[in-house]
């Protein structure tokens, strides 16, 4: 954590600080060395909030964006009294949890229903050399776009196969495919972002979250995993990571 509670107030860590965690109102000890980042460690057990991970530089320039009040909140289950930390909490509610590992099937439910209004930032740099990034699709919020249905990506090809719903009888076994070179105007003037992607050794677990999710892999934008439509076909939505932080609150400093 990179707050503890020091005479009340909500503290980063200093060299033989002594706190309160937030959470659990145990005993938290600063950990002040040259590996890690610095940070409180509970004195006699490992964390309180099992879903906390270490941090890394990573998380904590996510989380700086948002004032100190926003990060780091407790988060109590009015049900089952269950608490945990939310990475960042924003002033209109809205959780952000900024993820470096994976995780099972079960911890993305237990996560997702806890937090009800939340979204994901994964750090995708670790697998961000198995993601290429194709074809460019239209917006699928034009009228034109809901009636199309977008095939799996072709290797190497800035051009996608679709197909018309209203081209062809409903359940078809077959259907009319055409290429996006015929459409190819249509795609430049109404593109906002959204493209094919092939994914070698994906992983699975975010195509089943039920909460937006956001790829980050460096630099100075960021890749929300979204379906185009209706359709079963995944894209990836480029955005400025400086929008996303001031549509959420946060501010984004010079650096
Ligand atoms: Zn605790």
């Amino acid at each position: 954590m990179q707050f503890s509670l020091v005479n009340g107030n909500k503290s980063a860590p200093f060299l033989k600080g002594v706190g309160l965690c937030p959470a659990c109102g145990n005993k938290t000890i600063a950990k002040c060395g040259s590996v890690k980042v610095w940070h409180w460690a509970h004195a006699n057990q490992e964390s309180c909030d099992p879903w906390w991970e270490n941090e890394t530089p990573w998380h904590r320039a996510w989380k700086a964006h948002w004032s100190i009040e926003y990060q780091e909140i407790v988060h109590t289950s009015k049900e089952s009294n269950e608490r945990h930390i939310a990475d960042v909490r924003n002033s209109v509610g809205l959780v952000l949890e900024f993820q470096n590992s994976p995780m099972n099937d079960q911890e993305l439910a237990s996560r997702e229903a806890f937090y009800g209004n939340m979204v994901w930032v994964i750090n995708g740099s670790s697998f961000q050399k198995n993601i290429k990034i194709c074809a460019k699709l239209p917006s699928p919020e034009n009228q034109i776009s809901k009636d199309m249905r977008i095939c799996a990506p072709q290797l190497n090809s800035k051009e996608f196969l679709y197909w018309l719903v209203s081209e062809n009888e409903p359940g078809a076994t077959m259907v009319e495919m055409h290429g996006s070179h015929r459409i190819q105007s249509f795609v430049d003037e109404t593109h906002t972002g959204h493209h094919l992607f092939m994914w070698k050794h994906p992983r699975e677990i975010w195509f089943r979250s039920q909460v937006p999710v956001y790829f980050d892999f460096g630099g100075e934008t960021l890749w929300q995993l979204v379906k185009f439509n209706a359709g079963p076909t995944f894209c990836l939505r480029v955005s400025s990571k400086a929008e996303f932080i001031v549509k959420n609150g946060g501010q984004v400093r010079a650096s």
